[in-house]
């Protein structure tokens, strides 16, 4: 079954790409190149959808879409939908993350608790929308380590690693990252319904 997977990010097509090939070989994902939609929703799963729909209208195929960010406890959520513009339009991923070092300069490892999230739209044309969401908690670390996956990944500790061995995302290897991010625990939750397709 062909699906297509509305982003023209080269790095989350590889992730999904990934996950997908470890969990359903039988999805063919086919990245999307048509016309964006405007990400003008004010919450993951309204951008999700925004950009299922423009994906699924253009090419006639089920469409997924993740619209996903780092959610900072202290900062109250944010960046969260502002993730990919958090230093300017630029969408400039090490300013981004220099950014929002600076701003958690002070704050103690107690209270720099995070989560990433991915929110996964399906929408299938003529037929039914789906929204999921899978969650990664961690940490941000006090400055940028490894280099491995995109965005946040330099910055971003995941919890459950053994104590004084923590590694950042970017010190993963894609296969560590593909088994337990949140894009693969949202994802987990898709299949049940790609199964039903
Ligand atoms: P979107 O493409 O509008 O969903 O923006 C997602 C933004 O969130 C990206 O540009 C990254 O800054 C951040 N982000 C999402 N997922 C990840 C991840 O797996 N690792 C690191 N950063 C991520």
């Amino acid at each position: 079954m062909r699906v297509v997977l509305a982003t023209h990010n080269p790095h989350k097509v590889t992730e999904f790409q990934q996950i997908v090939s470890s969990t359903r070989p039988d999805l063919e994902i086919v990245a999307y190149d048509g016309p964006e939609p405007v990400e003008d929703g004010v919450t993951f799963a309204e951008n999700a959808l925004l950009k299922a729909r423009a994906a699924s209208a253009h090419t006639g195929l089920p469409a997924l879409a993740d619209d996903s960010g780092i959610c900072v406890d202290v900062l109250g959520g944010s960046p969260g939908v502002f993730s990919a513009y958090w230093a300017g339009q630029k969408k400039d991923a090490a300013a981004n993350l220099e950014l929002l070092l600076d701003q958690l300069h002070d704050i103690a490892d107690p209270h720099r608790s995070a989560h990433f999230t991915s929110t996964i739209a399906l929408v299938i044309p003529g037929g039914a929308e789906h929204v999921v969401e899978g969650i990664w908690p961690g940490r941000l670390a006090h400055a940028a380590s490894g280099v491995g996956g995109f965005g946040y990944d330099p910055i971003f500790v995941p919890d459950g690693q053994p104590a004084g061995e923590e590694r950042s995302v970017g010190e993963l290897s894609a296969e560590e990252k593909q088994s337990q991010s949140h894009r693969a625990r949202a994802f987990a939750e898709l299949v049940p319904l790609l199964a039903a397709l």
